[in-house]
């Protein structure tokens, strides 16, 4: 298809050198896994409806001040992003008990939590991202303090705002998992970045009427088909016309290209956020 180079192959994207420094595409397969990748499946449009979902979300986020890596989008199933230095976590926001939270401590799903509940887990496919503290996360060197506090905080943030959104359109937000980036200021001041993909692949999202899962819970749990409910959560969204752009597990090209572009214009203008210090702490030396 192209001669640019590829960075990363991942489960569910590629990411490839962009058009200039700094720069990357991130294109999104339609290649399922679960459970470490111990199970996998093509399914014909969940790149196309993962990257319109996350343009649009990302694009959001900016508009209420969370900085975010996205950039643009290029095509159907490719977006332009600002180049990160991942940081090895996983955060993950609960407000409604389900999967591993449900198992590990025997919690009904469905219990609504009294306060949402932070985790976070240490990317390493060798250990199966376990799960972590902030203890191991200094030990380790994997954040600093600054950079956990702004984690934290734009974990609630954006926790906040997509409740409210995601209420909107009568989906209830289960929990969802963030990756952040850093990237590099002229004189090697650190800004955080919200960074991979906010999408049904990680986020569960519950038909607020009948409880339906919409999320890639559909996959791991054999609930019917996956795409079908990645498309209406697009359609409630308005990013694919009622009836969606894919039927009987072919997508139709045609109108999926038509579909308008999403653009950050933001990312354009924003004045990047240095990290909060706490009272009485020195600004860090970088
Ligand atoms: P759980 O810990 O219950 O399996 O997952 C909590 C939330 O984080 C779910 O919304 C799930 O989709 C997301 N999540 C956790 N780990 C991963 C991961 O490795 N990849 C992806 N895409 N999502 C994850």
């Amino acid at each position: 298809m192209s001669k640019r180079r590829v960075l990363y192959e991942g489960k569910a994207k590629t990411i490839y050198e962009g058009p200039e420094p700094g720069t990357l595409i991130q294109y999104f397969k339609d290649d399922a896994t679960a459970f470490n990748a111990q199970k996998k499946a093509v399914i014909a449009g969940k790149g196309v409806l993962n990257n319109r979902i996350s343009a649009h979300l990302m694009t959001k986020l900016e508009s209420i001040g969370i900085p975010t890596h996205f950039m643009r989008s290029l095509n159907m199933r490719e977006q332009l992003v600002r180049q990160v230095e991942i940081i090895p976590l996983e955060v993950v926001i609960r407000n409604i008990a389900a999967g591993s939270l449900s198992k590990r401590l025997a919690v009904k799903e469905g219990t609504i939590l009294t306060q949402p509940v932070l985790e976070f887990y240490y990317k390493k496919d060798e250990l199966g991202d376990p799960m972590v503290n902030e203890h191991h996360i200094m030990t380790f060197g994997w954040a600093d303090p600054y950079e956990l506090d702004e984690m934290i905080h734009m974990t609630y943030r954006i926790n906040d705002y997509l409740n409210g959104l995601f209420a909107g359109i009568g989906l209830r937000l289960v929990d969802f998992k963030l990756e952040f980036g850093r990237i590099y200021g002229e004189y090697g001041e650190v800004y955080l970045l919200l960074a991979d993909e906010i999408s049904p692949d990680n986020c569960r999202l519950w038909d607020a009427q009948t409880g339906e899962k919409l999320d890639k819970d559909r996959f791991r749990e054999d609930l019917g088909d996956l795409v079908e409910g990645y498309q209406k959560i697009a359609e409630r969204l308005g990013l694919v016309p009622k009836g969606g752009i894919i039927e009987g597990g072919n997508i139709n090209e045609q109108l999926a290209a038509s579909l308008g572009e999403i653009e950050n214009e933001l990312a354009e203008k924003r004045k990047l956020r240095g990290l909060k210090m706490s009272p009485g702490n020195k600004p860090r030396k970088v």
